[in-house]
């Protein structure tokens, strides 16, 4: 316990004496999109942690019982909701810390096809639109935490909330050159439904959610006649899983592969994405690029 709480204030750099050094209020995140928006938030006055890792598969992850002490330890624990952590409702019953969901009050999406139909869509942090209601729920969230400190969560809160507008003014700038017709946003995960209602795509995708991630043929054969009938230029798959399905694609149909889009997780430090602006800027460019490609 105390080795694995020393190794974390490690991680989060610098401190070398222990946990005793840093007496901040410990807010623990599902996952590392999550952390980072948070921690925008917090600024200084917070330590904000991921419970999975960068490039954990998230849907399906299974906590650790290092995870549930970690968990019982932090002071605020804020998770996405959704169904995104379905994983995470009975560890989160299992310990007595306050509990905030970050997507309260977002205009959910269902999911649709399969097992899924009905349900939400967890993915709402892939709209810009969504995220300046995250980042107003961390900051009351951290107001009620930390009501010393409200001031400047709200003040980290709206300059990092024009910052996300500010991608997605571009995002929108970039789409407005792509054709109508190629206005189709092509995935393995159906993780894009915000972003595409956002930024005016269609969507096309071969599994609803990683939780089931099935890539069968009729799905993959469902793909590829919407890329040939659309002369849809390019397609794409996440960081997450495998793109070995959608090369299927690329093969059958002579669009080009456009690249690894991020979603689930950012990167690790050192990576293209470790922050979630970068993944909005990354996912923005790839797709902007891509749906502009030789047919158009
Ligand atoms: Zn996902």
């Amino acid at each position: 316990m105390l080795a694995l709480a020393a190794a974390l204030a490690g991680c989060a750099g610098g401190a070398t004496d222990g946990p005793a050094e840093d007496d901040r209020p410990v807010v623990l995140t599902t996952f590392t999109v999550l952390a980072d928006i948070a921690q925008n938030v917090a600024g200084e006055h917070l330590r904000v942690e991921s419970l999975t890792k960068a490039g954990a598969e998230i849907h399906g992850y299974e906590p650790t019982p290092g995870d549930v002490r970690r968990a019982a330890d932090a002071d605020l624990i804020l998770d996405n909701g959704l169904g995104l952590e379905a994983w995470f409702v009975q560890f989160v019953e299992s310990v007595d810390v306050p509990h905030v969901v970050v997507s309260g009050g977002v205009d959910p999406i269902d999911i649709s096809g399969d097992a899924y139909e009905g349900l939400p869509n967890p993915h709402a942090w892939m709209s810009p639109v969504n995220a300046a209601i995250y980042i107003d729920n961390i900051v009351a969230a951290f107001a009620e935490l930390d009501p010393d400190n409200a001031d400047d969560y709200a003040a980290n809160g709206e300059a990092y909330a024009s910052e996300v507008q500010a991608v997605y003014d571009d995002l929108l700038a970039e789409l407005d050159a792509v054709p109508e017709a190629q206005r189709v946003l092509v995935t393995c995960e159906g993780a894009f439904s915000y972003l595409a209602r956002d930024a005016g795509l269609d969507e096309a995708y071969i599994w609803p959610v990683n939780a089931e991630q099935q890539a069968t043929p009729q799905r993959i054969a469902a793909v590829i006649e919407r890329v040939d009938a659309d002369g849809i230029p390019s397609v794409f798959c996440e960081s997450t899983v495998s793109d070995r399905p959608m090369q299927q694609v690329v093969e059958a149909t002579g669009a080009a592969f456009g690249g690894t889009l991020y979603v689930d997780s950012l990167s690790e430090p050192d990576g293209p994405v470790p922050t979630y602006l970068d993944l909005l800027r990354h996912d923005a460019d790839l797709i902007a690029a891509g749906l502009q490609g030789e047919s158009g």
